[in-house]
């Protein structure tokens, strides 16, 4: 089959690495280049552990902190309000608990697979040089925080996620070049993370054109069903017929289902990082300042400071409110900082559910989506490109796919 997949990041590059070793004529666009946006910035954390969504029931309760905390890391845009509010409201009416209950369930079956959607890949496209197996660490500086993650942390042991908590002393064993401000710490079992996340994308898209697929730069702008079933995708420098189409556009996927007839409240969940190159392998792994939403990770160029949320426009243009927010986080643990060298902002994919959008749309049978994988479509890039190339190309998959429908979302 002829199979067009548009959008180049992590969840695109990973669909149509999978699709290739089901034999497809692979033709992935993308009018950045390949791992630019979301993938590029991220913590770079394969996150096996994170079921547990951001607006679960125990941090509800922190509603009110993180709004009006200067210290807290989510940031609303007010002039944007408008546009936003629904969606905010949407997300917090999951934090109901059998809501929160649905989704850490549905989370937990995809990051349960995430090594399966990866090692073969990451085999074959010879990655492990841009990869750390060292387990990635949380810190709480206030015992508000701590407690409130212990709720979660039952949940999680529960679904099988191997924790170890962590006392001060421990964190200072682990990594003593960093200013101890933590109360309680914690190391997620069988998580690593990535040095280098665009070195990542780019062996992987190597791999995909060492196996004969296409890549396109260019941006699609329509798509279209033809009278023999073929979809026809117009893009900025033509039109081609394609068998099968898979949407894994991120926080763009709107612009191109509303071609199809469907729709998802999807929002950008904006994330910011700074890069200290002075910093390089002051800390062995990803340790996240819980209060903060903030990572502090040694990438091979320096350590990243990077996380937060911010609601606000699909643009570049940076908030200085933020960069000082995370500037400051970075000083507090980090008192010998210099003045990051570069910044960055991007965009996750959220839906309020949690829960990425995975499978066939039911307005057109040829085309697929795969999109909306939020704070963790690091990790969950692999697993859900093999999962939506075995609904294509096997007619059955690993996993029943239909928690991930777009059907969820009512018109
Ligand atoms: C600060 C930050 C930290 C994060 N940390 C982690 C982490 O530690 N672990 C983790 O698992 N996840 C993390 N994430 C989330 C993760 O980065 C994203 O969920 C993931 O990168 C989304 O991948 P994607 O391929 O869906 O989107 P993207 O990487 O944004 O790719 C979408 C692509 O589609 C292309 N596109 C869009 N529209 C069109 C069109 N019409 N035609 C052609 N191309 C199009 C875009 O150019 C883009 O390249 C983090 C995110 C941020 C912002």
């Amino acid at each position: 089959m002829k199979i067009a997949v548009i959008g180049a990041g992590i969840v695109g590059i990973s669909s149509a690495n999978w699709l290739k070793k089901y034999g497809q004529d692979v033709t992935l666009y993308d009018m950045n280049d390949p791992g630019s946006q979301a993938s590029y910035g991220n913590a770079g954390t394969y996150a096996k552990y994170a079921n547990i969504p951001t607006n679960s029931s125990s941090y509800f309760y922190l509603f009110p902190y993180l709004l009006l905390n200067k210290n807290s890391p989510l940031f609303i845009s007010l002039k944007r309000l408008n546009e936003t509010f629904p969606w905010i409201i949407k997300y917090l009416s999951n934090c109901r608990n059998e809501k929160v209950n649905h989704t850490v369930q549905h989370l937990t079956t995809l990051l349960s697979h995430m090594d399966d959607g990866y090692e073969d890949l990451f085999n074959e496209a010879n990655v492990e040089n841009y990869i750390s197996r060292e387990s990635i660490m949380y810190g709480w500086s206030t015992k508000l925080f701590f407690n409130a993650a212990k709720r979660d942390f039952s949940k999680r042991e529960e679904t099988g996620v191997k924790i170890t908590t962590l006392s001060r002393d421990d964190i200072s064993d682990l990594e003593p070049n960093i200013n101890n401000i933590f109360y309680k710490g914690a190391l997620f079992e069988g998580s690593y993370f990535a040095k280098n996340p665009i070195k990542v994308s780019e062996a992987l898209m190597k791999l995909f054109i060492k196996k004969g697929g296409k890549f396109k730069k260019e941006k699609v702008i329509s798509i279209k069903k033809t009278e023999t079933n073929q979809i026809n995708i117009k893009t900025s420098s033509g039109e081609s017929l394609h068998d099968r189409v898979v949407i894994t556009s991120g926080v763009w996927s709107n612009d191109l289902l509303k071609h199809i007839g469907d729709k998802v409240p999807l929002e950008a969940e904006r994330g910011y990082h700074l890069v200290n190159p002075e910093l390089k392998n002051i800390v062995k792994r990803p340790i996240s300042w819980q209060e903060r939403g903030t990572y502090f990770t040694p990438m091979s160029d320096g350590l990243r400071t990077g996380g937060i949320v911010e609601f606000g426009a699909l643009n570049e243009t940076k908030n200085e409110r933020v960069l000082n927010f995370l500037n400051r986080a970075l000083k507090e643990v980090f008192p010998s900082a210099d003045l990051p060298q570069k910044t960055w902002v991007g965009f996750r994919p959220s839906v309020p559910d949690s829960l990425p959008v995975i499978g066939q749309s039911p307005k057109n049978p040829y085309i697929y989506y795969n999109f909306g994988h939020q704070h963790i479509g690091w990790s969950l890039g692999g697993i859900s490109g093999k999962l939506v190339a075995q609904q294509i190309c096997a007619n059955n998959t690993d996993l029943d796919l239909s928690p991930y429908s777009v059907k969820r979302f009512k018109l």
